[in-house]
């Protein structure tokens, strides 16, 4: 078995070998024997090493002795001499195997001829023309140098980025093509590198100055090939180009930078302007601006632009987003990116490119900035002094940096949005009358606003933190809230969220009072947090109770009084006490609408409602009136209803009024009226029979006694002779009988005229008021609607009130006398008071009634004139003597509709009059007098 084994390993045509766990060759295959030319023997144990270059040998050996003791699998490199004594390189590699309980029994291992493979990628001198091609397709710069550091060789790609030929470059230091700033490093590595005195590679980065005197950072892989002695043989360099790596991680850092600075919510300006250095440093040659567009698209707005000329950039500010304003406002209006790869080309921008070209700019590319929910938040703008047109690595970079710039715009917006939004919140909880506390998930307070503070007495910065169990809510409701908010939180049931709901809560100092409270969720993610609106309602409370006792005393008053109040705010809508429903016998709370008061009204007191409406069209604001109601029993109630206006926000007149049921007063008014009526109607039979019987008993004798005295006389005359003395003196007793009857007259006139008449200056307003009180109730009676219009600061006239208030009194009688029969219309009657010409005062009482034809206006004067069958006709020319007598005027007009006018006019008081006036000679002549004078 082992002897198959051995055939196949010996049949390979590679080296293998197998030692001992102390390193001693046990094994070596045929093939090690051909090609070594040593015998198996020679080689086991260390022979093997004979066939090692002398060079390498010690290297390979410490490396085989650090193999051993790490115990691990590895390879290593040297020489192997062939048996026609020519060296190549192979790499030797060495297994260790193990027992399973870890114990190294044995290591095996192979070696492999690396020698072509090492020169070609060396390109060593001395390689072949492959090696030398193989050296230049790989994609890096590949050198030797001598131990002075100087140029042996170099493949293609060294050649073309130091722009030399090999001979020109041979004897040249290699060191002189490093950046300055790297030197130091590059030259300390190599020598610690020497100072190791093994041939071993190190790695070390650099940047290298091409041709044309640009540097671009390398990654370098060099190796010392030393000899034994450890002296420095050949370097052996490997450069491989990292400047775009270098670059991107520049980039990376700097995006890096920026969004630090966005995550640490700095200025968006400083932002803006750090992603434009980030961009110019990166990018050879460019300048960078960021410009910004309002909120409604309309303009553009700074942004940033560290390295542009402020000539070039502020003149685009507030410019209008269009096509045609710049490139930049052309791509926020498109969304899309603009390039104008050269701008002495473009006829775009009438305004915008003369001006770039003055500021050296030749190329710009303006890219549109979105936020990441859409809308243009700016644009991006790299602007090069050279026409241009931006490579793909340059979109990639330009992509990535709108992008970086959206989110600090949008960031900065965001913060911008939320600072103004968290200002108005404190404003609003600041303003706010009620109190607003928050509370989170624990029951904690957390805002607690001024008003709170005022209403609970608790400092915020006290409150806040504490459980609201243990501050305002009184103790004989903590268990109830602390239940009630533990429920919630299992189950999210609760009565109080979104309700206004009233409690008790407390004060500081321990006071309890109701407030009205209302609680929203705050909607957040996470364990629910809530906003509670307290209101303190303690003087709502009270006024409440306030009010609850004045309407129930208030309904008390009315049912006592049997008054119901009514409210109406604007036409047909009303709002009606208790006992008005219970005047009109209508149910509660019945809805009241026109049509159903007017289902309660007599029918013959329409007209009176429909002039009521009238009035209130006209603006009219106070009322006074009665009417009666017909209840559904068929039964008359009397009411009289008081009503003021009061204009009202709308422009309406809302009235608030009184209605009281006055049935039973008008009732025994009533009876009362009749009472009088029948009363005055004896009380006149019975003095003008008096009246009759007196004149008749003192006039008839003079008369009859004239009257046989007459007959004596003309028989005294006819007899034959005529007896002359008897005639005469019977003639005698007719002239003494006529004296006696003439005295009787006199004797009455002077009865009737001693009158005590009262001259003073006199209130015709007031004396008027007194008139219309007395008829009062007689013109209701009448369904005469009464309005006065009484001057205010009428001038005192001088008179005799009586007689003045007897003549206002008949002519009020005779206006509402002749309303008597209208029935088609209102039966209207004014009383009016004004000043007049000459220092007069005018009473004018106008109806609307039957009136009269124009030519009777003056007979309607004459005594005994009257068209009605119960009137006398003195009352008219009693009043105009009157009125004369107080060197005035009376008289009547018809009116220009139906009825009639009747005016009188009197002087007004003469101003220097004091005390109580003498009329002189002027004698106030009564009813009576004038209708005997007449007589
Ligand atoms: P009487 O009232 O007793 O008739 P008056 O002298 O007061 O006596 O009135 C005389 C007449 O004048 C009345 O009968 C009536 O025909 C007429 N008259 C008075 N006032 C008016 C009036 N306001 N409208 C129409 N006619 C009137």
């Amino acid at each position: 078995m082992e002897n198959d084994l051995s055939s196949v390993v010996d049949s390979l045509p590679g080296l293998v070998w197998t030692a001992q766990p102390d390193g001693q060759v046990d094994f070596l295959n045929r093939h090690w024997s051909v090609y070594t030319g040593l015998s198996i023997d020679e080689a086991l144990g260390s022979g093997w090493q004979l066939a090692i270059h002398p060079g390498d040998r010690p290297g390979l050996l410490e490396r085989w002795r650090s193999m051993l003791a790490a115990g691990e699998a590895a390879s290593m490199e040297a020489r192997l001499r062939h048996l026609d004594g020519e060296y190549r390189w192979f790499q030797f590699r060495a297994r260790p195997l193990a027992e399973a309980s870890g114990h190294i029994v044995k290591w095996c291992g192979t070696g492999t001829d690396i020698d072509d493979l090492r020169r070609s990628a060396m390109g060593q001198p001395g390689g072949n023309d492959d090696h030398r091609s193989v050296a230049d397709i790989i994609p890096a710069m590949i050198a030797f140098l001598t131990p002075a550091g100087e140029f042996e060789n170099a493949n293609r790609h060294v050649l073309e980025y130091l722009g030399a030929t090999l001979e020109q470059l041979k004897g040249r230091r290699a060191s002189d093509a490093i950046h300055p700033d790297d030197l130091p490093s590059v030259i300390a590595a190599s020598e610690r590198a020497v100072a190791t005195g093994r041939s071993e590679p190190y790695d070390i980065d650099h940047r290298i100055r091409r041709a044309d005197g640009v540097y671009r950072w390398f990654h370098g892989r060099v190796m010392p090939l030393m000899d034994l002695q450890g002296r420095v043989v050949r370097w052996y360099i490997v450069n491989i180009d990292i400047e775009d790596r270098k670059r991107a991680e520049t980039l990376l850092a700097g995006e890096k930078q920026l969004l630090e600075m966005v995550a640490r919510r700095q200025s968006m300006s400083e932002i803006l302007k750090a992603l434009c250095r980030l961009v110019e440093n990166a990018v050879t040659d460019c300048y960078c601006s960021v410009v910004l567009v309002d909120p409604d698209y309309t303009h553009l707005e700074a942004g940033a632009a560290p390295s542009l000329p402020p000539g070039l950039t502020n003149p685009m500010i507030d410019r209008p987003v269009h096509v045609d304003t710049g490139p930049c406002a052309m791509a926020i209006f498109l969304n899309e990116q603009v390039i104008a790869s050269d701008i002495a080309l473009d006829t775009r921008w009438d305004a915008w490119r003369p001006m770039a070209m003055a500021h050296g700019v030749r190329a710009c590319w303006a890219t549109p900035i979105a936020s990441a929910t859409g809308p243009v938040l700016g644009a991006f703008a790299v602007y090069y002094g050279e026409p241009r047109t931006p490579t793909p690595q340059e979109l990639g970079l330009i992509d990535q940096l709108t992008h970086i710039a959206s989110i600090a715009i949008s960031r900065a917006q965001g913060d911008d949005a939320l600072r103004r939004s968290e200002a108005r919140k404190a404003a609003i909880l600041d303003a706010a009358l009620d109190c607003i506390i928050t509370i989170d998930h624990e029951g904690c307070v957390t805002e607690f606003n001024p008003a709170a503070e005022r209403a609970f007495g608790y400092r915020r910065d006290d409150i806040v933190g504490k459980q609201l169990a243990d501050t305002i809510i009184p103790p004989s409701l903590r268990e109830k809230h602390r239940q009630g908010f533990a429920r919630y939180l299992a189950t999210g049931e609760t009565k109080l969220i979104g309700r206004r709901v009233e409690m008790t809560a407390m004060h500081v100092e321990g006071s309890e009072f109701p407030v009205e409270l209302a609680i929203s969720r705050i909607l957040l993610e996470g364990p629910p947090s809530f906003t509670c609106y307290l209101r303190n309602i303690t003087e709502r409370k009270q006024s409440e109770e306030r009010l609850r006792r004045s309407e129930a005393l208030l309904a008390e008053a009315q049912h006592l009084s049997s008054t119901g109040s009514f409210f109406c705010p604007r036409p047909g809508e009303f709002t009606w006490s208790t006992e008005l429903y219970r005047i009109f016998e209508f149910e509660q709370q019945m809805p009241i609408t026109f049509e159903l008061i007017m289902s309660r009204y007599h029918r013959e007191d329409i007209p009176l409602l429909n002039d009521v409406i009238d009035q209130v069209n006209r603006g009219v604001i106070d009322f006074d009136y009665e009417h009666r109601i017909v209840m559904p029993d068929q039964s008359v109630k009397y009411v009289r209803v008081v009503a003021h206006g009061n204009p009202s926000k709308d422009g309406h007149f809302e009235y608030v009024g009184a209605v009281q049921d006055v049935t039973e007063r008008r009732r025994s008014e009533a009876a009362l009226a009749k009472a009088r009526s029948e009363l005055a109607h004896v009380a006149r039979t019975t003095s003008l029979g008096v009246l009759t019987a007196a004149i008749a008993h003192e006039v008839n004798q003079p008369l009859s006694g004239i009257i046989t005295n007459a007959s004596t006389c003309l028989r005294m005359l006819a007899a034959e002779p005529p007896n002359i003395d008897g005639a005469r003196e019977t003639a005698r007793r007719t002239i003494r009988d006529g004296n006696r009857a003439s005295d009787v007259i006199r004797r009455l006139h002077a009865l009737f005229s001693k009158k005590d008449t009262a001259i003073g200056p006199l209130d015709l307003n007031s004396a008027a008021r007194e008139v219309i009180a007395l008829l009062m109730s007689d013109l209701q009676r009448s369904r005469v609607i009464l309005r006065a219009e009484l001057f205010t600061d009428l001038p005192l006239v001088v008179g005799d009130r009586v007689q003045i208030q007897q003549v206002i009194l008949n002519l009020v009688r005779n206006a509402s006398d002749a309303m008597s029969d209208v029935d088609d219309r209102p039966r209207q009657l004014s009383i009016k008071t004004e000043r007049d010409e000459d220092d007069h005062v005018r009473l004018t009482v106008q109806d609307a009634g039957v009136g009269f034809s124009p030519q009777d206006a003056d007979r309607l004067f004459d005594a005994f004139y009257t068209t009605k069958d119960s009137g006398m006709g003195i009352g008219l020319s009693v009043s105009r003597s009157i009125i004369e007598r107080h060197q005035g005027r009376l008289w009547a007009l018809p009116n220009d509709g139906p009825g009639a006018t009747v005016s009188f006019s009197i002087p007004c008081r003469p101003t220097n009059m004091k005390g109580t006036p003498e009329l002189g000679a002027m004698r106030i002549v009564s009813g009576e007098e004038k209708a005997m004078s007449n007589q």
